[in-house]
């Protein structure tokens, strides 16, 4: 492969908004590099004022603010909780922890979310919360997800990872559970390395989730000066990012429009040039009236798997690397024997046929042409 003539197209690329050094100095030149500094009050208020989250706290990943969900759910050996089976390992791993028991529910056929009239048939007695996954930042049916939550009294806690800047009916994205998390892994539209958020919309949970962030202790109480001093109250882990991290996703932050502007502009780019493929049932992103679209990633859905291995190496020979996404959960080495074989065909299908396409802010009109000219090249040669 003559890498002149076709230079890589990577899958992602970390693309930094400018001020991302300079705010790390000065955390550094603030004397605190610790967590709860500047940089993370900064971001507390963007999201607070920004979307109106009831209170935020910055973790250290996702997986962390979904641990601490588990934890303030007070989930415990025995209890269910309903996911989509086509999700990241993370959206469950939180509540095994805890030792709950994982029902898998099916997605859509025409969307990877997850089927919310399949979800009453699943649950029972022991069931406890239901996690929406918004996949690529497109909004899960949450009006009929909480009159489930109401009817049965069930907790709602939105992975909501891919979901910043999203909507579902105006609503932002991870204010409408009782609780969500957010990510900032680099792989997302706003990133810092790692990272991650709780979002608690439910402000009886405002206390303790402080408290379980700062390894079960009164900390954050006794900075404030509402306690003289603190001192061990519950169970808890160190959830608190440093101050570096925070100086990294504030420059970020104020960097949110021109963005997503990006990311929109590719996106629409990917779904006008790849609208053709339609004809040859190739299933493009179908975004619900009632969400947004973020723009977190463009994708397609192969007519089969070996109709997308065919395509991946397609694509790699022309240099460009595009990825298949989830394995479902309930076919895992993990978790088969615990599902106990129900059938979840939607979830198998995306598992086997749906491929992610290069995605980052900095690609360009060239890059983006050359991806879908293979693409389409590929399907006039061999459509089935
Ligand atoms: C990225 C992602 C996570 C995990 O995020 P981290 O910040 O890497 O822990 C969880 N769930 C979903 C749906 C994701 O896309």
């Amino acid at each position: 492969m003559d890498s002149t003539v076709n230079p890589p197209i990577y899958f992602n690329k970390p693309c930094t908004a400018g001020n991302e050094l300079t705010y790390i100095a000065d955390a550094i030149a603030n004397l605190k590099i610790s967590g709860d500094g500047q940089f993370t009050r900064k971001c507390h208020q963007f999201f607070e004022e920004h979307f109106g989250f009831q209170k935020v706290l910055l973790t250290t990943s996702c997986t962390d603010a979904l641990e601490m969900t588990a934890l303030l759910a007070n989930i415990q050996p025995g209890d269910e909780v309903i996911a989509p089976s086509y999700t990241f390992v993370s959206t469950v791993n939180a509540f095994i922890l805890r030792g709950a028991r994982i029902v898998f529910a099916d997605s859509y056929a025409d969307n990877p979310n997850i089927d919310a009239t399949a979800i009453e048939a699943l649950i029972t007695p022991q069931t406890k919360a239901i996690l929406p996954v918004h996949y690529a930042g497109v909004a899960c049916d949450m009006d009929a997800i909480m009159a489930l939550a109401n009817k049965y009294n069930l907790l709602v806690i939105e992975d909501a990872a891919q979901a910043i800047d999203s909507y579902y009916k105006g609503k932002p994205l991870g204010s409408i559970g009782q609780l969500a998390a957010f990510s900032f892994h680099e792989t997302k539209n706003i990133i810092a390395g790692e990272g991650g958020m709780l979002v608690i919309n439910d402000a009886q949970y405002n206390e303790r989730a402080e408290i379980i962030r700062e390894k079960g202790t009164d900390r954050s109480k006794f900075f404030r000066g509402e306690v003289d001093k603190y001192g061990w109250v519950d169970m808890g882990s160190s959830f608190l990012p440093s101050d570096m991290i925070a100086a990294f996703l504030y420059a970020q932050l104020e960097a949110l429009e021109s963005i997503q502007q990006k990311r929109k502009a590719i996106w629409g780019y990917y779904n006008q040039a790849l609208q053709p493929l339609t004809q040859l049932g190739i299933q493009l992103p179908h975004i619900p009236d009632y969400a947004t679209n973020n723009a977190h990633m463009y994708y397609l859905v192969c007519n089969n798997a070996n109709q997308r291995i065919r395509l991946i190496k397609a694509l790699k020979e022309k240099n460009i690397h595009a990825v298949f996404h989830y394995q479902s959960l309930h076919q895992s080495k993990f978790y088969a024997p615990l599902h106990k074989g129900r059938p979840l065909p939607n979830a198998d299908r995306f598992t086997d046929c749906l491929l992610r396409l290069p995605f980052y802010n900095s690609l360009t009109t060239d890059e983006l042409n050359r991806v879908c000219d293979t693409i389409l090249d590929f399907f006039k040669g061999h459509s089935a």
